[in-house]
Formats: C-alpha cells, sequence, structure tokens
C-alpha cells in the first residue's frame, strides 16, 4: 500500500484545472537535472495520453545524460527558442511549474511565466515553496518530483495512464535525485513504486547504465585532474572542497554534464560529511556552487548563507557573483561557524 500523501482537495483542484483545460505548457528549473527532465517528461506522457497538448519548455539546455529519454526530441529550450516559448507561454490555459521552489529559479522565463495569465500548479520537494502559483503540490519529505507525479496520477485514478515511457521517466528522476538510491532513500514507499514501474516493465538497470555510465573520456579525465589537482580537504571540520576555473574546464573539453556527481566524491573519504563544488561558468554571474552532506549537515543553509542559494539539508546548491578566489577565502573563513553542526 501506498500512503496517501499529497491532500485530497488538491488532488481534485488538480485534476479539476487539467480536465477543464487542453494546452498545457511544463516548465522547470534552470540547469534541469534528471528529476526536473523525469519529472516534465512523465507528467507529459500522462498529459498525451489523456489526449491534452502539453508542451515542456526548459530555461536552458539538459546535460547529454539525458538525451536518451523518451519524449525529449519535443522539448523546447528557452533559451533557443524565445520567442515561439514566450508565444506558448502566453497562450497556455494552465502552466505546470515542476522541481523548484521560488520563480527565480526559471532564470530568463520567470517573468514570462509570472505574468502568463495561464493558472499555475507548482509542483516540488524543496523546503518553503513561493506563493506564484494558485495551487501548490508541495511535499519536501519526498526525495523527487517525479515521484509525487507518480503519486499525483494514481491519486487521480490514472495508473492505468502510465505507459512504459512514462514509467521510465518517473524511475530516472526517483534514481538521480537520490543518487541511485545512496540518499533521501530510506522511504519504503520508493520501493513499493519501483516495484509497480518494474511491472510496467521499466528495465532500471539499463536506465542506471544509460544515465550514470555513458560519460566520455573527458569526462573521467576531468574527474581524475580535479580529485588529484584540485580538491582540498579540512579534516577538522569534515569538509572538503573542489573548485574548477572556466580555463580547466576548457581544457577538458568541458561540455554541460560533465562536472555532474564531482561533489559527492568526497563524501566518500572517511570522516568527510560535507562536500563544496565550485565551478567558473560564464553563463551564470560567474559561480555555480554544489553543495552535499550527510546526516544532519545543513548543506542547504550554507548554500543559502554563503551563495544566494538553498535546496535540500543535504544537497543544495547556489550562485555567486565572488571571484573564484573571493569564494574559496568567503567558505574557508566561515566553516568554523558550522562547527556545531559537526556530529
Ligand atoms: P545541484 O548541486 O545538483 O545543482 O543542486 C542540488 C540542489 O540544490 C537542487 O536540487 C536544488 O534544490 C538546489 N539548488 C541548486 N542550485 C540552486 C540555486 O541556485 N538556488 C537555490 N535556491 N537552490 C539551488
Ligand atoms: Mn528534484
Amino acid at each position: 500500500m501506498i500512503s496517501k500523501i499529497i491532500a485530497e482537495d488538491l488532488i481534485t483542484k488538480v485534476k479539476k484545472a487539467i480536465d477543464t483545460v487542453d494546452k498545457i505548457v511544463i516548465v522547470v528549473h534552470i540547469g534541469p537535472d534528471g528529476d526536473a527532465m523525469g519529472s516534465s517528461l512523465a507528467l507529459w506522457h500522462y498529459l498525451m495520453t489523456i489526449e491534452k497538448e502539453p508542451v515542456i519548455i526548459i530555461p536552458n539546455a539538459f546535460p547529454g545524460f539525458l538525451s536518451w529519454m523518451p519524449g525529449i526530441d519535443c522539448v523546447l529550450d528557452y533559451e533557443k527558442n524565445k520567442e515561439a516559448s514566450d508565444e506558448l507561454i502566453a497562450g497556455a490555459d494552465l502552466i505546470f511549474t515542476l522541481d523548484f521552489n521560488t520563480a527565480s529559479r526559471m532564470g530568463d522565463m520567470a517573468d514570462s511565466i509570472i505574468n502568463a495569465s495561464a493558472d499555475k500548479i507548482l509542483i516540488d520537494h524543496h523546503l518553503h515553496s513561493d506563493t506564484f502559483a494558485k495551487i501548490r503540490v508541495s511535499y519536501p519529505e519526498i526525495s523527487s518530483t517525479s515521484e509525487l507525479i507518480f503519486r499525483l496520477i494514481c491519486r487521480m485514478g490514472d495508473f492505468s495512464m502510465i505507459n512504459l515511457a512514462c514509467a521510465e521517466c518517473i524511475y530516472t528522476g526517483m534514481m538521480t535525485d537520490t543518487g541511485g538510491f545512496t540518499y533521501n532513500s530510506n522511504n519504503q514507499e520508493i520501493y513499493t513504486i519501483i516495484a509497480e514501474l518494474i511491472k510496467l516493465g521499466i528495465d532500471k538497470d539499463d536506465i542506471y547504465r544509460k544515465v550514470f555510465n555513458t560519460y566520455s573520456v573527458d569526462r573521467l579525465k576531468l574527474m581524475g585532474f580535479c580529485l588529484f589537482h584540485k580538491m582540498k580537504v579540512y579534516p577538522e571540520y569534515r569538509a572538503a572542497l573542489i573548485t574548477l576555473t572556466a580555463k580547466e574546464l576548457n581544457q577538458f573539453n568541458y561540455i554541460i554534464g560533465d562536472a555532474e556527481g564531482f561533489v559527492n566524491i568526497p563524501l566518500s573519504i572517511d570522516g568527510v560529511i560535507f562536500s563544496v563544488f565550485i565551478r567558473e561558468d560564464d553563463k551564470l554571474n560567474n559561480l555555480k556552487i554544489s553543495l552535499r552532506s550527510q546526516g544532519t549537515f545543513p548543506a542547504n543553509k550554507v548554500a543559502a548563507d554563503l551563495f544566494n542559494g538553498g535546496g535540500h539539508l543535504n544537497a543544495a546548491g547556489g550562485e555567486s557573483s565572488l571571484s573564484l578566489e573571493e569564494a574559496i577565502r568567503k567558505f574557508e573563513e566561515a566553516l568554523p561557524e558550522y562547527q556545531d553542526f559537526l556530529e
């Protein structure tokens, strides 16, 4: 049995909203990850099955390791199709915003979405969701938005409308947001849901391989380089930091997604419970920061305190306009302030 986490009145509202419209836009956060793409594509497949007209618009490109996902060729990239996207957004009857809690996470798309006349439905698992959406299906205790999509479809009485493609997308998001079920994944119902997805025909081992074992030689060499030359461990603070400059990334022909997961690696060092990865990114203000922790150490608090960010307790991120040197200094100076959180 899967418990009824989503409130009944929300299920009724979402169902009614979908039933009464045709043109539906689905948007996700900037730097779309496996859960953003998984949840949006799962919802897209479901809406196609019930004969709606959904369009997914993403703020910028998704990483190459997700390019195999069913339906991904139909996704519109706002950065590359601004005019067409704005037209679709303005003409939409209903807009789903998936896998983020604040409007600023939509990047350049934010204004168009906020100003659109369509009703908005947020479906998300981050703390403290904004009020830009009329209906908010916000459950931070659930480890992925993709899992929320599964729960939502089932509760609307449409389990039979989940086809294989939809199931594969749900699984992808559940798997990537839990690091292949290695964190945030002790809720037994996750495995009941996976059993249902396997019954629908997904090959979970193949999905794992396609997401985690299809990287380039350049990525592996970049990983080796940053672990050998660019990782600093602070044993007294049980922390580690990896930094990469734009120049270093270029040396390894960096493409989006190549540094995915690097931040997790130092957590495999005995005693390290907090890991930070900072890289220069000319598409952002200057720096993209990823933070991961174990146990009760609040990665999201550090992201908010130091890098204008946020996220989950154990997986957070942020951006900064500081120079890399300034950011490193800021991080190192702040480390002692978090000593109380060390277990
Ligand atoms: P990642 O390190 O994989 O980019 O992000 C991990 C998590 O941190 C995301 O799921 C999201 O919750 C949060 N996050 C990442 N970047 C940002 C950001 O710039 N601002 C905020 N508020 N949260 C972020
Ligand atoms: Mn997510």
